[in-house]
């Protein structure tokens, strides 16, 4: 089988134009699934395709606004364009947004639950012929009813049940469109136009779960299949350490509480190396830059609480779609003696974190009076923290 070439422009157009009324005023594509819209988790599957460079998102007049609102955060989206009375109307609207495109993929909003895999093999197999569509075998026996009794019982081995992704060679979908526009022939997919027009369409086995989502129980279904992959998805460690020097005449602030001391921490911020290490730790899990790179060492930090810091921590990491599921910290210092002092601390960063206090381990050790810790000359703490993934605000 020849691939599509990869640099070749391949675009795909998602169908979010359908008014879906069966499930009351608000456009099916629109309606949340897993806390984000239908159309969204379509969009992502396409986007994650190896070889899909771009999107236009087709979506209803009233609610362009509201798609543009949706998919902003995804920058390989083109277009968002006003879809026509019917879904044929709909797709020609959205190849006529991708003139460069070579190659397209045409998917509808309201099977939320196809993979990036899908998309692929998809479009792997209109390589062959220049158009492929998803399509399950029947699995059922199938009987051509009319008039409330059976008039023939149908050879199920050669009927299958089409799906979305489909995809083609850009030319051969517009002379098809461009055809039955002339012709005035309507389809229900964009695989029958190109039938019509004698084109050979290769079919893929679609997914089981690529379900069309039509009713409230397919919703629910949905909902239930996402919970599962999202549930499946890793977590993400980070690491954290900070050092920082014993001076006189500085308050001893560790884990966000202050510790009676003759000497603390020397630093621009108030030298919290518990809470640094933590937000190290966070930064690092969530894949973001550390500490020095959020908070530089100027005018507005200086003196700063680290508290604060770390509650900024947090919304940086959770806009990047993730929230702390456990915490864990060891304090490394000689003296004072910290453990009166670590249930409080662990109250502070449980809180900071929005975890209950059991998801939050802190300990402190000495260093055998190894080392420059250990002589006392300054305290360190070592950090490790897990996040789960979030669904991105919409
Ligand atoms: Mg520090």
């Amino acid at each position: 089988m020849s691939a599509v070439d990869p640099s070749a422009p391949t675009a795909a157009i998602l169908v979010a134009a359908g008014r879906g009324r069966r499930m009351g005023a608000v456009p099916k594509p629109f309606l949340p699934l897993a806390g984000r819209p239908m159309l969204v988790h379509a969009l992502r599957a396409l986007l994650e395709a190896p070889g899909v460079h771009a999107a236009v998102v087709v979506a209803p007049p009233a609610y362009l606004d509201a798609a543009r609102a949706h998919t902003a955060a995804f920058p390989r989206v083109a277009a968002v364009v006003p879809g026509g009375e019917e879904r044929q109307d709909s797709v020609a609207a959205g190849l006529e947004a991708v003139p460069q495109a070579e190659w397209v993929v045409v998917h509808d909003a309201a099977r939320p639950l196809a993979t990036p895999d899908l998309v692929r093999r998809v479009l792997a197999a209109a390589a062959e012929t220049g158009a492929a569509t998803a399509a399950l075998p029947s699995r059922d026996t199938l009987k051509e009813v009319a008039g409330g009794v059976v008039r023939r019982t149908l050879d199920r081995e050669r009927i299958w049940q089409v799906q979305t992704p489909q995809a083609f060679r850009a030319a051969l979908l517009r002379a098809a469109h461009e055809r039955a526009r002339r012709e005035g022939l309507r389809a229900t997919d964009d695989a029958a136009l190109v039938e019509a027009a004698g084109g050979v369409v290769r079919v893929v086995e679609g997914e089981a779960l690529n379900l069309k989502v039509t009713t409230p129980a397919d919703l629910e279904l949905a909902e239930a299949v996402v919970a599962r992959r999202e549930g499946l998805t890793p977590l993400r460690t980070g690491i954290g350490y900070d050092a920082h020097r014993l001076v006189p005449g500085r308050r001893l602030v560790l884990g966000g509480v202050t510790i009676p001391f003759d000497r603390g921490l020397s630093g621009h911020s108030d030298a919290d190396a518990v809470l640094h290490a933590l937000m190290d730790a966070l930064l690092g899990a969530a894949g973001l830059p550390d500490i020095g790179q959020h908070f530089p060492a100027d005018e507005r930090f200086r003196g700063a609480d680290s508290r604060r810091l770390l509650a900024e921590v947090v919304s940086r990491v959770q806009a990047a779609g993730f929230l702390p599921v456990q915490a864990d910290v060891v304090v490394l210092a000689e003296e004072p003696r910290l453990a009166p002092h670590l249930p409080a601390m662990r109250a502070v960063i449980a809180g900071l974190l929005g975890l209950e206090e059991e998801a939050v381990g802190i300990k402190a050790t000495t260093t055998d009076g190894l080392g420059a810790i250990g002589r006392g000359e300054g305290i360190a703490a070592q950090a490790v923290a897990t996040l789960r993934p979030v669904p991105p605000k919409a």
